[in-house]
């Protein structure tokens, strides 16, 4: 499937939603996908992309920011602290903020940098053991934590289980940042981004249905 398929579609979503027209952020999710199909995404005008290592994006988008001028990077997967300065130095926003000492190393870098990418809090909507994210009993205090350190908080990010029905973690997602007054959702991919937009998503992460299936690695 195309990048202006997908464009389609979530322009659909965004209109059988009730929602305003562009309301809603495509991220390109590029992770392990082989550079010439990052490059035609880049020469169809894309400008929007996310990776989930931090090591992998910096092998990657410098040469391409250099080539095609500014792109907008998001963080997507796990952030060790010893990796945080230079993610701060590379992603323009970081959806995986899932504990109280990441967001303390980040307020910390962002003194020293200057700057700050936007952040989400991770939700670990389905409190699976293995997956990153804050159980959602523990969301509140995380966004207070959050707010409280000035970070620049947009909204909240979540990856329901692979085996149940998105559209309810979608919701509980939605829930939890209405009551904190949070507007961004960071939530849907290629397999549930219309529901996700139902929902509220603000910021649907695709990946496969843009580039294609990922070989594995
Ligand atoms: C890989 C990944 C995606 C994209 O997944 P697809 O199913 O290929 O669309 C979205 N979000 C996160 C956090 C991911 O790791």
């Amino acid at each position: 499937m195309s990048l202006t398929q997908i464009q389609n579609r979530i322009a659909k979503a965004e209109n059988q939603a009730g929602r305003a027209p562009g309301s809603v952020k495509l991220i390109a999710v590029s992770k392990v996908q082989p550079d010439a199909r990052v490059r035609a995404v880049l020469e169809a005008g894309h400008r929007v992309f996310g990776e989930n290592r931090v090591q992998e994006a910096a092998g990657k988008w410098p040469g391409f920011r250099y080539e095609f001028g500014p792109i907008e990077l998001h963080l997507l997967g796990p952030l060790q602290t010893n990796k945080a300065r230079q993610a701060m130095e590379l992603f323009d926003v970081i959806h995986s903020v899932d504990r109280p000492k990441l967001a303390r190393t980040l307020a910390r870098l962002s003194d020293e940098l200057g700057r700050c990418p936007d952040i989400f809090v991770q939700i670990n909507t389905g409190a699976e053991p293995q997956k990153a994210g804050v159980l959602p009993d523990d969301a509140d205090a995380m966004i207070a934590e959050c707010r409280a350190l000035n970070l620049p908080l947009l909204g909240l990010m979540c990856i329901p289980p692979v085996d149940e029905d998105a559209a309810h973690h979608f919701q509980m997602l939605a829930e939890i940042a209405a009551r904190n007054d949070l507007t961004a959702l960071s939530m849907g991919m290629s397999d549930d981004f219309e529901t996700a937009i139902a929902h509220g998503a603000t910021h649907v992460r695709v990946g496969s249905a843009i580039f294609g299936a990922r070989e594995a690695h």
